[in-house]
């Protein structure tokens, strides 16, 4: 148990941090026998976040790997920090927010009660203490980071998987052999279109023996990805296949609607009313006959079949990517005129990619209201007044979900649903 004089330093460094910021302040906040942090922990954090510049960001990203209990404690510090840090109260009030988020003044307590009991305590008797009144649940803190579509998608399928993954990176998700596929496989296409960015026919023997190059190099940088070396040559055959289907309808488009690849992974900013958004464009093509914009996705999962498929989930606000995109290069001054998912998952298929046509197979209303909903639910995300993340009530969704062994409120599974 820390001394008073302990705790009363521990305050008066946490006041002053709050007030200068002074980062030399907070890395002493965590070394403190009063910050709740083992001291090795503390220490260990401290050293580091003195070498990086930023204690509370090193905490979030988990740096240190901890075992469960300290790392439960070392996040709990960081909380507790940024209620100090967003308080607007000053001077003896001040100091009780510090007492309370910490707790330290009932530590101090609790150790004068325990030192008058001490001989009691040895006799063998038992007093039981006043009961102490429940604490008023708070809301997580608010976000203050950047924002992206995919976060904005993980939160429309599941608030509690968004809570798990972006508010506590509770667990870190190790990835799949199919998340691995998708990065090889979107490397490979971004070399590729470096080297062909228009449908030549010409170009036909070419491409076909690039893409094979570029396949076979990038799956060799994301091997590691693949649990085994025979899952590892599975999906390398699979994605060759499937690339040699892609240049098949590359190839078509110099007839049928000739472009430029003027760009790919191509950085999307978007400001929404103060709100950053960020995040990655596959490719941008430019529409040699007519100079629009097309934005594409590639896609190696599972994705809707068709432009009607896709803007029903833009219309109930289940995907917010291709919105985002569009807003985003709309705003850096281009005319995108077509917005398209490109299928690679099935080597078996022709490549046919979901096509949207702005004003057309999508409206532009329903993209302003997409819009709307990002600024919407940013706002909320952003207000750290969200006492309560519910899981979702499809079990489809749990699934491939990294957090189930953490998420006692999940749904049940299908099977069990209809079992007995
Ligand atoms: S297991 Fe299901 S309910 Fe729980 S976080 Fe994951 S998706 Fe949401």
């Amino acid at each position: 148990m820390p001394e008073a004089a302990q705790v009363r330093s521990f305050i008066d460094d946490a006041v002053r941090w709050r007030k200068t910021g002074d980062e030399a302040l907070l890395l002493r906040l965590i070394r403190s026998s009063c910050s709740g942090v083992p001291h090795d922990v503390g220490a260990a954090y401290a050293t580091l976040a003195g070498r990086t510049g930023d204690l509370l960001d090193a905490i979030d990203r988990g740096r240190l790997a901890l075992p469960p209990p300290d790392r439960d404690r070392v996040l709990l510090f960081a909380r507790r920090a940024r209620l100090v840090r967003d308080s607007n109260s000053e001077g003896e009030a001040l100091r009780s927010v510090v007492a309370d988020a910490f707790e330290v003044q009932e530590r101090v307590i609790l150790s004068a009660v325990e030192g008058r009991h001490a001989p009691a305590a040895t006799q063998g008797a038992v007093e039981l203490g006043e009961p102490v009144a429940r604490e008023e649940g708070g809301g997580v803190p608010r976000w203050q980071k950047h924002f992206s579509a995919s976060a904005l998608n993980a939160y429309g399928e599941c608030a509690r998987k968004w809570f798990y993954r972006y508010a506590c990176a509770a667990v870190e998700d190790p990835g799949s052999s199919a998340s691995a596929y998708g990065t090889a496989f979107h490397l490979a296409l971004e070399d590729f279109h470096g080297d062909f960015p228009r449908p030549r026919s010409t170009d036909r023997s070419a491409m076909r023996h690039r893409i094979r190059e570029c396949v076979t190099w990038a799956f060799e940088r994301n091997r590691d990805g693949f649990e085994t070396r025979v899952e590892f040559e599975l999906q390398v055959r699979r994605a060759q296949r499937t690339a040699q289907r892609y240049v098949d309808w590359f190839l078509a488009q110099e007839r049928e609607a000739p472009f430029e690849v003027l760009g790919r992974e191509v950085s999307a900013e978007l400001d929404l009313e103060g709100r950053a958004f960020v995040g990655f464009i596959d490719r941008l093509d430019r529409d040699e006959r007519t100079g629009d914009i097309g934005v594409v996705d590639y896609k190696t999962g599972s994705i809707a079949t068709s432009a009607a498929e896709y803007g029903e989930k833009v219309r109930r606000f289940r995907d917010f990517q291709l919105p985002f995109y569009y807003w985003a290069r709309t705003a850096a001054g281009d005319r995108v005129t077509k917005l398209v998912l490109i299928p690679l998952k099935d080597a078996l298929l022709d490549v046919r990619p979901v096509v949207l046509e702005v004003g057309k197979t999508i409206k532009l209303d329903d993209l302003k209201r997409s819009r709307q909903k990002m600024i919407e639910l940013s706002t909320v995300l952003a207000s750290g007044e969200i006492r309560r993340f519910e899981p979702t009530d499809n079990a489809a969704a749990c699934t491939y979900c990294a957090y189930q062994a953490a998420c006692a409120d999940k749904p049940p599974a299908e099977a069990q649903r209809f079992g007995s």
